[in-house]
């Protein structure tokens, strides 16, 4: 039994799949392909990735050592634009209908055969330069495209080091049955999409990958972070049955649906749905959200060769806007940076890339990608009801800055006559400790708050929220965190504001009874956590809740809290395995 952190709810169950990182393997590994286009592209996206890699440690060299060493890396660059390499892959790629990995096998084989004939040290090593290469291109293909799913019959559990937000976006959920990891935290971006495809997972599993292989029978635990490997009959029983319960708690769930998110004084609730991806309306209207809190588009631009059009974005909203009827959608803009990257976008190397370039920062810098994303949101916003929401305001400044491009962007549109809500709601994301000091002030500007605890909790803490080293010092019930949701609701309220909670905290029902009590008015959660928490919620009074809030919040740590926390909902919980 290898104990890991809590990635995505569920008991999954099946035969393992280990995701090999070796190249020479995987450069032997001969597959037809059904579209050529589909296959240049996927190329095409890994060139640009593998560029952007080169890039960016040539940058990261030349600061530390110097220009000279630095230039070693023209050789990568050019031979990623030579059409000896990259013509004579297309070209197998096309002739042979393989896929890029056999093909890129083929080439460097080609390449070795020369070198090998060469008796020049120097010329020799350049050999090794291309393996490196290539090696970092499969790297990349093996983000673009995931794993191999559909060569493997059956249904697999995915056990790798490590999978990108990327990776798991990709994942075939009619064949993943869950992912086990060695990397990752329950607030990595990684854990964050598994939730939304309902995926079991366990990340932050050490040494996972030495101690299974493919086809070992594994079961994931993802409530309690435990993966067995290779159980006796007994612990496979007992799981079995777990997973039995567990679907039966769903069904009984869903007569929850209808109802409303209320207390039992009757104190609204709002019940929202964070997605990343327009797929997962079905799942947000399957649980009956009361509207979409968070909607991430940076998976709009992940996994591309080149920046998203307008015209493509404006689809899109328009789509997820018009499907929520007359339901709230509140689109986040771009939040780039920190453990999300576009392959076709060059962030500079940053040695903090969670203080760096991230989120509204980045489009305050890149104004006209910036510009493509709110005039494809303004003109969505013609069909439903669409609010805006900038990431990570850190100064009240940089939240004007912004919407002073969307009243720009408006004006604009206005001139055409392009139909746009020339009332849309403007809205910050609360999650640098800065601007929960300053709060008040931004009251003033924005028709909204949300606040991000994932990230709110990383910086007031400054604990890296992806690092599972430090995964246990990310403490979301910290006395810290929970006074500055406190100053926020309070900011918020005094200003007549909304104010809302998107973190993972507003998915678990126990720290949802917290933030009930601390004033917030709305949940936005993964879709499949929202029935659970309304069951809390129609479970509980809001005269309670205050008075247990306001206790916590003279006490001194988290454990403590949790332990308050459990007592009080004790008996709600009573009689429901797990709320
Ligand atoms: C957050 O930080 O809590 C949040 C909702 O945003 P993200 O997880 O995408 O950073
Ligand atoms: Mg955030």
């Amino acid at each position: 039994m290898f104990k890991g952190i809590v990635a995505s709810p569920g008991i999954a169950i099946g035969p393992v799949m280990l995701l090999t990182k070796k190249s020479e393997e995987i450069l032997k590994n001969k597959r037809t392909i059904l579209s050529v286009e589909d296959e240049k592209e996927k190329f095409k996206i890994a060139l640009e990735k593998t560029k952007n890699d080169i890039i960016n440690i040539k940058e990261k060299i030349i600061y530390d050592i110097g220009s000279k060493e630095g230039d070693i890396f023209n050789a990568y660059l050019q031979l990623l634009h030579d059409p000896g390499f990259v013509g004579k892959t297309e070209q197998i790629i096309r002739e042979q209908k393989v896929n890029i990995e056999f093909a890129l096998g083929q080439v460097l084989q080609n390449y070795l055969e020369f070198f090998n004939k060469i008796s020049d040290p120097y010329l020799k090593e350049r050999s090794r330069d291309i393996s490196g290469l290539i090696e970092r291109i499969i790297k990349n293909i093996s983000e673009t495209h995931a794993i191999e799913q559909k060569k493997v019959s059956g249904k697999f559990i995915i056990v790798a080091e490590d999978l990108t937000p990327t990776d798991t976006a990709e994942l075939d959920k009619t064949k993943v049955l869950g992912f086990i990891t060695e990397k990752g935290t329950q607030t990595s971006h990684t854990a964050i999409v598994a939730r939304a495809l309902e995926i079991p997972a366990v990340v932050g599993v050490k040494d996972i990958t030495s101690n299974v292989k493919n086809g070992d029978l594994v079961i994931i635990d993802g409530d309690r972070g435990f993966a067995v490997v290779n159980p006796s009959q007994k612990v496979l029983n007992t799981y079995k049955e777990e997973q039995k319960k567990y679907l039966l708690k769903n069904k009984v769930l869903k007569k929850l649906k209808k109802l409303e998110s209320k207390t039992q004084d009757n104190r609204k609730i709002e019940l929202n749905a964070n997605i990343e991806f327009a797929e997962e309306i079905g799942s947000v209207l399957e649980n009956n959200a009361d509207g979409i809190g968070l909607f991430r588009t940076e998976f709009i631009y992940i996994n591309r060769a080149n920046l998203p059009t307008e015209e493509e974005q404006f689809n899109i909203y328009k789509t997820v806007v018009q499907k929520m009827g007359k339901k709230p959608v509140t689109i986040r803009t771009l939040d780039i940076g920190g453990d999300k990257y576009l392959p076709y976008f060059k962030i500079p190397p940053e040695q903090n890339p969670f203080l760096g370039l991230r989120a509204i920062r980045l489009s305050l810098v890149n104004i006209s990608i910036f510009s493509v994303q709110i005039r494809a949101i303004l003109r969505a916003s013609a069909f439903g009801n669409i609010k805006i929401m900038f990431p990570m305001i850190t100064v009240v400044e940089e939240f004007l800055e912004a919407k002073k491009i969307v009243e720009e962007i408006k004006a604009e549109l206005k001139k055409k006559k392009v139909n746009f809500d020339e009332n849309i709601k403007i809205g910050a994301m609360i999650e640098v400790p800065s601007i929960v000091l300053l709060s008040d002030e931004l009251a003033k500007y924005a028709d909204f708050f949300s606040i991000g605890t994932n990230d709110l909790v990383q910086y007031t803490l400054a604990v890296d929220r992806g690092n599972e080293t430090v995964a246990k010092l990310y403490d979301n019930l910290n006395p810290a965190v929970l006074k500055l949701i406190k100053m926020a609701v309070e900011s918020a309220h005094k200003n007549n504001l909304k104010i809302s909670v998107c973190g993972e905290m507003a998915a678990d029902p126990v720290i949802a009874f917290l933030l009930v009590g601390l004033g917030v008015d709305e949940l936005s959660m993964n879709s499949a956590s929202i029935l659970n928490v309304k069951g809390l919620i129609r479970n509980i009074k809001f005269q309670d809740a205050i008075e247990v809030a306001d206790a916590v919040l003279k006490m001194k740590n988290s454990v403590e809290i949790k332990n308050f926390l459990f007592e009080k909902l004790k008996n709600k919980l009573k009689g429901k395995e797990k709320l």
